[in-house]
């Protein structure tokens, strides 16, 4: 895939062999393919820009591939390249074949304490890289990680990403893992994305996230007050490394 780094190559769709689908996005549908030449498996992006245009998310686009492509960590998904045809814009990605952290967190209920510390680690590794770039994640959520074939994470879905500091003072992301800051509309830094790692570090343990309510005002409140209950099987050094990281 080296072709990637070299600016006057450029990719088409002719360069890929297409398989199965991976799953649906909200602008298209991801795809398992293989580079011709060198044989190498990526999933393959495909999205329609009829879509992206109607929803308003061409800029969001664009930002997603100038970070995500510039980001270099084994937790973070490679974005390898971009091409695009009259109707269609194609991201090249990196293929995680244990798929998404979500549906594993589901099907195990939850994690133990020596699983859940393994992940939160790996986050941490990838988070302090985005950083260090001045890049925060804003939507650090069981959804946009990904797990690759030897069971390590990656976090995806860099669509809501931002350089900091941000000029940008919209509320985005679902609910649940939106810190106080963000739902009262104020300034806010990379420090999001560590209370995204309590919210995480919760779920991980619990099975579903700290502020969770069917009444989204409730889940609001909680929020800004944070209103952590705690379920006797989370263990005090758990609770005070959950309570530590949203205090940062
Ligand atoms: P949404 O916002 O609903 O998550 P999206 O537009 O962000 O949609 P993705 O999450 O990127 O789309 O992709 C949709 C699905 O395809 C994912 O939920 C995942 O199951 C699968 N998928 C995406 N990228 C990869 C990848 N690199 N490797 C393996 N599976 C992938
Ligand atoms: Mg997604």
């Amino acid at each position: 895939m080296s072709k990637t780094t070299a600016p006057e190559m450029v990719w088409k769709l002719s360069d890929f062999e297409i398989g199965r689908a991976l799953g649906k996005g909200k602008f298209g549908n991801v795809y398992l393919a293989r580079e011709v030449k060198s044989k190498y498996v990526v999933a393959l992006k495909v999205m329609f820009k009829a879509d992206l245009t109607k929803h308003k998310a061409v800029h969001q686009l664009k930002r997603e591939i100038e970070i995500q492509s510039h980001l270099r960590h084994p937790n973070i998904l490679r974005l390898f390249g971009y091409f695009y045809d009259d109707n269609r814009v194609y991201l090249i990605l990196e293929y995680a074949k244990e798929g998404e952290l979500y549906d594993k967190l589901r099907k195990m209920h939850a994690f133990d304490n020596q699983t859940a510390a393994n992940y939160i680690y790996q986050i941490i590794d990838a988070l302090e890289c985005c950083h260090s770039r001045k890049v925060i994640h804003r939507d650090i959520k069981p959804e946009n990680i990904l797990i690759g074939a030897n069971g390590d994470l990656k976090i995806a879905d860099f669509g809501w990403c931002v350089h900091s500091p941000s000029s940008r003072e919209t509320v985005c992301g679902t609910l649940d893992y939106l810190a106080p800051e963000m739902i009262l509309r104020q300034p806010y830094n990379e420090k999001v994305d560590l209370w995204c790692l309590g919210v995480l570090t919760y779920e991980f343990l619990v099975g579903k996230p700290p502020f969770e309510h069917k009444d989204q005002l409730v889940t609001y409140k909680r929020i800004v007050n944070v209103d952590v209950q705690y379920p006797n099987e989370v263990n005090d050094l758990a609770r005070s490394f959950i309570n530590g990281v949203s205090l940062l």
